[in-house]
């Protein structure tokens, strides 16, 4: 049974071990926020019981970014409303669980009821900045600009400096850029420095801090800038992702996705 740990005062983490997920629990006096919901029925039905072993507050749930793993337990929070980007509201409004259990229930046997998974999207929309009130404690709700996707919303608790970041910040893994705009993603993530977290928990691994992040934006921004250079120069893709610091196949979709950026080829 996995369970939520307190991070920060009235702020918990649960990591979740298939796929290395992070949610969030914000516990207000009235209401409590519930920051992504993993990625099947059975693991939301986990979650469920580990969020009411610490609260019979009404929640409500944030979906920080359309990617299976953090949005696909929607439905068991059925009275919960649920925020996110418009971007991620019309991605999974067309999501097939089916076509993505073909693709990761082989190698992942903990999402083998993905395909029988219902898609709830979210029903609240967050444009740039919606603040939530839950009583006593109000925590802001942020899309920082594209990045890790079009639709990245993260939430920020300012009582306690804590930020949780979603994949806009990977601790046990490099970035995921399949559905990036790296061109974008240093300066989403220099918006979330700006808010100067002192706690930021990230998409996946180890809850980290500003440091970390900081870190992790000269590597994106060392990328940005690697392949604008690079464009301008007319270099092909294969040669940029040589030059890259990240591991080849993280690096050859990230000169893929940005080179489709400069191109025009993805909006
Ligand atoms: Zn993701």
């Amino acid at each position: 049974m996995t369970r939520f740990t307190e991070v920060a005062d009235r702020v918990f983490v649960l990591r979740y071990p298939v796929l290395d997920v992070n949610v969030t629990l914000v516990l207000g006096d009235e209401r409590a926020l519930l920051v992504d919901t993993l990625a099947t029925t059975r693991q939301a039905r986990e979650l469920a019981a580990a969020v009411a072993a610490l609260t019979d507050r009404p929640l409500a749930v944030l979906n920080t970014h359309h990617h299976f793993d953090h949005c696909f337990g929607n439905a068991v929070f059925a009275d919960a409303p649920v925020y996110a980007h418009p971007e991620t509201i019309a991605f999974l409004s067309t999501a097939d669980p089916v076509a993505l259990w073909r693709e990761w229930a082989p190698t992942h046997p903990g999402l083998d009821d993905l395909n029988t998974t219902p898609v709830r999207p979210p029903d609240r929309h967050v444009v740039h900045e919606q603040t939530l009130d839950l009583g006593g404690r109000t925590v802001l709700l942020r899309h920082p600009g594209r990045g890790h996707t079009a639709g990245d919303v993260v939430a920020h608790v300012p009582d306690v400096g804590l930020l949780v970041a979603g994949d806009l910040v990977e601790e046990s893994g490099p970035p995921q850029f399949e559905d990036a705009y790296p061109l974008e993603w240093p300066e989403a993530v220099a918006e979330l420095l700006a808010l100067e977290p002192r706690v930021v928990v990230p998409g996946h691994g180890a809850v980290c801090d500003a440091a970390f992040v900081r870190g992790q934006h000269e590597e994106l921004a060392a990328l940005s800038w690697l392949i604008r250079e690079a464009h301008a120069d007319g270099a092909p893709a294969d040669e940029v992702v040589r030059r890259c610091t990240f591991e080849f196949e993280t690096a050859a979709v990230a000169v893929a996705r940005g080179y489709a950026e400069l191109d025009d080829a993805i909006l």
